[in-house]
């Protein structure tokens, strides 16, 4: 390419008249929006950014940068903590058009556009009173959060995300489409659940839907001091509760900002998310064994409400544009060492929107076995995250040592490997113990649909012939 062109007008004139969404190169006034990304921290310069309308679209800008050999990078949500849904000087295909959601309430099942977020899917869904398991901020985009597995308030009940995928439309390197499913691609379709976005462009996901409607939710706060007793109690009940029952344990600062009552503003605690699945006297039972074995907390703020509103709860604390850094591992077990751990970092959150959450991988995801999807590890009991998170960049430093330091503590009582959509850029030999006896399969398959490595912007497969 002539150095006198920029990568947004070569991308005009070649594909043009014929291409409905947006080329935005750094020439344009909606570049700076439009470059900006979830995590605040991230600040990339991509040469193009492609809006794309339908999968013809992204077919053609996945051949415009493999003829041109320009980086490629995928925006879904644009949620990545490590900022993987963009990237500098090369291409970045931004699905957001891609947002068109459509439920079969017969078929129980609902098709969703690869750009939607989890909040455009719930909304839709809960319409008719269903939902698909997928996280916990309605803001993340359903395409990253998938591909890499997909935990939340329905795990334990529904599975992960992936569990609950029945087919994917995806842009391959080459350019061809394909449908993948049990029947069509069955390789691709094992590698894409929990793969990320190593093996192509999904345009389009289908998810089975269960009956979810109103759900018993909300959280119970303890003092941060009691952060060891909470969790050796939490420990031993949640394995053990119903499935209707998830609970994520986690530190936090209370927010100064209704509903939660002014005495405890500002309180760093210690608690559980709860999301039940049935009626408030069932919730009240199967929480019980762990509320009565531990001292009143300062909160129990659980009630009946739509399923959406649990799953945007956090939007309010979490907007777009905070600084975050985090690390992540999966654990099987918590021993009182790695629980007095806990409550000593926890205690020490140094900003207020700093947390660590410890999801439950157990239930329904543990039907599921450690090579039946690329998700390997179906035996970790919980997936930790230590995110320090603050809207001031000036605390960038602050909140990345915290993290570290936090997450080099416990990693000895870890599992080994991590949930790749919690990982920052750890480098290849992290993405091999997370992916673990799956790696070398994973690495075959890529070398099959992407031997050249188009689609490296992600916790990255390398192929291997
Ligand atoms: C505030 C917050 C809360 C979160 N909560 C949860 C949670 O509860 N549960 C959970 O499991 N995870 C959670 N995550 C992690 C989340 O799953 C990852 O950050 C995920 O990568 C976000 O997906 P995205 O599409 O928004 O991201 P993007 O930054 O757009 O993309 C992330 C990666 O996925 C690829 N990708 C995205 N869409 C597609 C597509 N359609 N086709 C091919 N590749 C694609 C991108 O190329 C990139 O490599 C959370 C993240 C944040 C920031």
């Amino acid at each position: 390419m002539s150095m006198l062109v920029t990568a947004a007008e070569a991308a005009r004139r070649e594909i043009g008249s014929a291409f409905s969404g947006q080329l935005i190169g750094p020439e344009d006034a909606e570049y700076g929006d439009a470059r900006s990304v979830y995590n605040g921290m991230i600040d990339r310069r991509p040469a193009l950014i492609a809006r794309c309308t339908g999968p013809e679209e992204v077919a053609r800008m996945v051949a415009f940068a493999r003829k041109r050999e320009l980086l490629l990078a995928v925006r879904g949500g644009g949620h990545n903590g490590a900022g993987l849904g963009t990237c500098d000087e090369g291409v970045v295909i931004d699905l957001s058009p891609l947002n068109e959601v459509r439920v079969d309430p017969d078929a129980r099942t609902v098709r969703v556009g690869g750009g939607c977020t989890w909040g455009e899917v719930d909304r839709a869904t809960n319409e008719h009173g269903l939902a698909t398991p997928s996280g916990i901020i309605s803001t993340t985009g359903v395409g990253g959060l998938t591909l890499g597995g997909g935990l939340g308030h329905l795990t334990r009940k529904y599975g992960l995300a992936i569990d609950n995928l029945l087919e994917a439309d995806l842009v391959l390197a080459g350019g061809e489409r394909v449908r993948v499913s049990a029947d069509e691609h069955p390789d691709l379709y094992w590698a894409i659940r929990g793969g990320g976005g190593n093996f192509g462009v999904v345009t389009s996901f289908l998810f089975r839907l269960h009956e979810v409607d109103t759900v018993i939710g909300g959280p119970t706060f303890w003092p941060v001091e009691l952060g060891a007793e909470v969790l050796s109690v939490y420990r031993e009940f949640l394995p053990n509760a119903p499935r209707e029952l998830n609970g994520f344990f986690a530190f936090h600062t209370v927010p100064p900002a209704p509903p939660f009552p002014g005495e405890i503003h500002l309180r760093k605690v210690c608690g559980i998310v709860w999301c039940y699945l049935g009626g408030e006297e069932d919730a009240a039972k199967a929480m019980a064994p762990l509320l009565d074995a531990l001292p009143e907390p300062l909160l129990h703020g659980v009630h009946a409400m739509p399923h959406p509103a649990l799953q945007s709860a956090f939007d309010g604390l979490y907007p777009p544009g905070d600084q975050w850094y985090w690390r992540a591992d999966f654990v099987k077990e918590v021993p009182d060492v790695a629980a007095e751990l806990h409550a000593k970092f926890g205690a020490e959150m140094p900003t207020m929107k700093s947390t660590m959450h410890l999801y439950p991988v157990d239930g329904a995801a543990h039907d599921v076995s450690p090579s039946d999807t690329a998700w390997s590890y179906r035996d970790a009991r919980w997936g930790a995250v230590y995110a320090g998170v603050d809207p001031d960049r000036a605390n960038v430093d602050i909140i990345r040592r915290w993290s570290i330091d936090y997450f080099e503590a416990l990693h000895p009582y870890s599992a080994g490997g991590a949930y790749v959509n919690m990982m920052m850029d750890e480098g290849q030999e992290r993405v091999r113990a997370s992916y673990r006896d799956n790696y070398d399969r994973l690495a075959r398959i890529k070398a099959t649909y992407d031997p050249y490595n188009l689609f490296r912007v992600n916790q990255n497969i390398e192929p291997k012939t």
